[in-house]
């Protein structure tokens, strides 16, 4: 992979890189790039813990590439899940919708992005790094909104202990090309793909596809009687279609 001038310069001046891995591809195949460019001292693997909500497996894909990269593996996990943090929105505002959305994706932001960025100041500060390259595996290919990221930026979270960048390594990749990089590593990814998954992470995601959302109900109907129960308790479906789930994953 070739570096532009500012990740390399954050190379050489000591930067930490941190790979966010949810466990799916994208995140994997992050991971085998970036280790071809950065050395490992400067690196960690991090990963949001969410749950029942997440496919089972998931976090044991990041951690044992982590360990077998030899890289520390953090763990965040946030003080609720995503149904309690629905539920809670309900109680304290039963008048707006209760599920996270496109515009305002609570989940990402309360239940990944939060605890993996207090975890990460936590290992800055006993490891003594002040620069931190927070890694997505976010590409273009998969939406209009991401296709219009910029690849490396300041993040706002800076302040004057700790300077933050987000860099996109693998976002001019295709689907294609992110299962090449994992397949040349001698890897495999997550065994939901195989079963026909476009993504991963939340089983039931707000964004999730059709497909998705059936293998989803297939292995964990009881998740999705918990799902159906409180959009038929909140009265607000989950999935931005606003199609409910049992509909939407039939
Ligand atoms: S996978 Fe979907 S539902 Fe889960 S946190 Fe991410 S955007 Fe929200």
């Amino acid at each position: 992979m070739k570096l532009d001038a500012n990740v390399e310069a954050l190379v050489a001046s000591g930067a930490l890189f941190v790979a966010n891995h949810s466990g799916g591809k994208d995140s994997q195949a992050q991971l085998i790039k970036l280790l071809e460019v950065i050395p490992p001292s400067q690196m960690i693997v991090a990963h949001a813990c969410l749950g029942e909500m997440e496919w089972p497996g998931a976090m044991e894909l990041a951690r044992d590439q982590a360990v077998a990269a030899g890289l520390p593996f953090i763990l965040a996990r946030a003080n609720k899940t995503l149904l309690e943090m629905v539920e809670r929105r309900f109680e304290s505002r039963p008048e707006v919708p209760s599920w996270p959305s496109a515009s305002t994706r609570q989940c990402t932001s309360d239940l990944k992005r939060g605890p993996i960025q207090r975890e990460v100041r936590r290992y800055a500060k006993a490891n003594g790094f002040k620069v931190i390259v927070n890694c997505l595996g976010l590409r273009a290919a998969e939406s209009p909104g991401r296709a219009k990221r910029k690849t490396f930026s300041l993040m706002t979270i800076s302040n004057s202990v700790n300077t933050w960048y987000e860099w996109l390594p693998v976002h001019d990749l295709s689907t294609k090309e992110v299962f090449g990089v994992i397949a040349d590593a001698g890897q495999e990814p997550h065994y939901a793909y195989a079963e026909g998954n476009d993504r991963l992470s939340c089983i039931f995601c707000l964004f999730g596809s059709r497909g998705d959302l059936r293998n989803g109900r297939r292995h964990h109907p009881g998740l999705l009687t918990q799902y159906a129960a409180l959009e038929k308790h909140t009265g607000y479906t989950m999935h931005m279609s606003r199609i409910p789930l049992v509909e939407l994953s039939a």
